[in-house]
C-alpha cells in the first residue's frame, strides 16, 4: 500500500474488470458518432482505460472543469476553465468523470453540451456516492456505488497528489 493510504476500497483488478463492462454497456446502445468528453484532471486515468476498450471510430475531447479546487468538499460552483468549447454538432457525447458526488459538475456539463448542438448527451462515472445528490439528475453509466467518503487514486486527488495510485483508496487521518 502507498504512503498515506489507510485502505483499498476498490482494487486495481476489480476496477479494470468493471471497465470492460462499462465499455460494453455504452457500445450496446450504439456505436456511431461517439464523442468521449473527459473531465480533467480526475477522469483522465479512467477515460484512458475506458475508451481503449471501445474498438469503434470515436472522437475525444477534454474539458477542464473544477469544483473541489484540491480540497475535500465541493465548493458548490463549477468553473469551466477552457476558453473555447469543442464542436459537439451531431455527436453522441459521453461525458466521463471520475466520481459523482453532489452531481453539480455532471449536470452543469451535460446541460452545457446539450445546449451546444450535441445529438445526445450521456454520462459515465467510475464512482457514485450513495447519498442524496443536490441535483435532479442520475448518471447513465456507473462503475461502482460507494459510501459518502472521500476517496483518492486512479485519477482522484487530494491536494493534487495520489492520482497515480492504480486503485481507489481512503486516506489515513495523518495524511490529511
Ligand atoms: P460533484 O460536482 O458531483 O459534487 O463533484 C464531482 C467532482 O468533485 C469530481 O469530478 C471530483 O473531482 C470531485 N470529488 C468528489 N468527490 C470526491 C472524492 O471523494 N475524492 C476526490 N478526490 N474528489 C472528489
Ligand atoms: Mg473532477
Amino acid at each position: 500500500m502507498h504512503e498515506g493510504v489507510e485502505k483499498i476500497l476498490v482494487s486495481e483488478e476489480v476496477v479494470q474488470h468493471r471497465i470492460d463492462g462499462l465499455a460494453k454497456e455504452i457500445l450496446v446502445k450504439g456505436e456511431d458518432n461517439i464523442m468521449i468528453v473527459v473531465l480533467l484532471k480526475g477522469a483522465l486515468v479512467f477515460a484512458a482505460d475506458l475508451f481503449r476498450r471501445m474498438p469503434v471510430m470515436l472522437d475525444l475531447e477534454c474539458l477542464n472543469v473544477s469544483s473541489y479546487h484540491g480540497g475535500m468538499e465541493s465548493s458548490g460552483v463549477v468553473k469551466f476553465l477552457d476558453t473555447t468549447m469543442p464542436n459537439f454538432d451531431g455527436k453522441r457525447v459521453i461525458v466521463v468523470d471520475d466520481i459523482y458526488d453532489t452531481g453539480l459538475t455532471m449536470k452543469s456539463v451535460c446541460d452545457k453540451i446539450q445546449n451546444s448542438g450535441a445529438l445526445s448527451v450521456e454520462s459515465c462515472v467510475l464512482l457514485a456516492k450513495d447519498k442524496k445528490h443536490d441535483v435532479d439528475y442520475e448518471p447513465d453509466y456507473v462503475g461502482f456505488t460507494i459510501g459518502d467518503e472521500f476517496v483518492v487514486g486512479y485519477g482522484l486527488d487530494y491536494q493534487g497528489k495520489y492520482r497515480n495510485l492504480p486503485y481507489i483508496g481512503v486516506l489515513s487521518e495523518d495524511a490529511i
